[in-house]
């Protein structure tokens, strides 16, 4: 892996206290660093109100979430290091959330749709869930307009792996382009980035969310791209940046864009 010398930021990645990830945040540097990535983003998932599940930290740890991140940009004082979080959308949390994140100062947010009437779809153990469903496509439109209800919020600026809803396989067989397309205006209106997101190619799906098809659609409407591994674990940190370059100069990118003494700026992708 070493010698890619990629120069990508990567805004998209875990620490411990969302319990479902392994390895300090120093680790997750370092395999930034070797990997020659030019700056990342750490982006843990952020507390729920109850009755949401508890892969994430609690409201109580956000304080904890915000110290250990500063001290690694205390540590890797030469290396940009930029505090995130990801944040779920589901109807009736926008102001907990919103409310959440006035307490520090966030460099940015990744808005995510986990949770369809509080079914978390993309759990491995709800694949019998899955299987028991007839509908696939009314469960992808379902998914599409909380996706589009989340980036009219105006509380993100990303939209993690945009078609998430494929991560175990069971894609409808209905043509789903007006779908995305309804999804990317509300984008657009919004102003959101649109995440490449290489974790899809650690799961079922096998590829990179979103499709091609879909950005495609974001590249028509001229929405900016950046990129995420999602990574739960340190090595997985930029992992498969080249092929989510690859993709995104196949729908027609050739820029991408990073923060910037505070700015989303566009760079190009080489
Ligand atoms: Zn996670
Ligand atoms: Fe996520
Ligand atoms: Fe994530
Ligand atoms: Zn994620």
């Amino acid at each position: 892996m070493q010698g890619h010398d990629l120069k990508i930021p990567d805004y998209h990645m875990h620490t411990p206290l969302c319990n479902h990830a392994t390895g300090d945040p120093r680790e997750y540097v370092l395999h930034a660093i070797k990997l020659g990535l030019c700056e990342i983003g750490f982006s843990d998932h952020n507390p729920m109100p109850a009755g949401f599940d508890t892969l994430r930290m609690r409201y109580d740890q956000v304080d904890d979430y915000v110290s250990m991140i500063r001290e690694v940009q205390r540590e890797f004082h030469h290396f940009p290091i930029f505090l995130g979080m990801e944040c779920d959308y589901a109807p009736g949390t926008v102001e907990y959330v919103g409310d959440m994140l006035k307490q520090h100062d966030f460099d940015y947010v990744i808005g995510s749709v986990h949770y369809l009437d509080k079914w978390g779809f993309d759990a491995p153990e709800t694949i019998e869930e899955w299987k028991r469903q007839k509908d696939i496509y009314s469960i992808w439109k379902k998914y599409f307009e909380l996706w589009a209800e989340a980036c009219a919020t105006g509380l993100f600026d990303i939209m993690a792996h945009p078609d998430l809803v494929k991560k175990f396989g069971f894609i409808p067989g209905q043509n789903c382009e007006e779908l995305f397309r309804t999804a990317l205006q509300a984008a657009a209106k919004a102003g959101v980035i649109i995440e490449i997101n290489t974790a899809g190619l650690r799961k079922p799906v096998g590829e990179i969310y979103p499709s091609l098809a879909f950005l495609q659609i974001a590249h028509q409407l001229k929405l900016p791209i950046s990129f995420g591994s999602d990574a739960h674990a340190p090595d997985e940190v930029g992992m498969n940046f080249k092929e989510g370059v690859a993709l995104a100069r196949q729908a027609g990118f050739s820029e991408a864009m990073r923060l910037q003494n505070g700015k989303w700026t566009a760079y190009k992708l080489v």
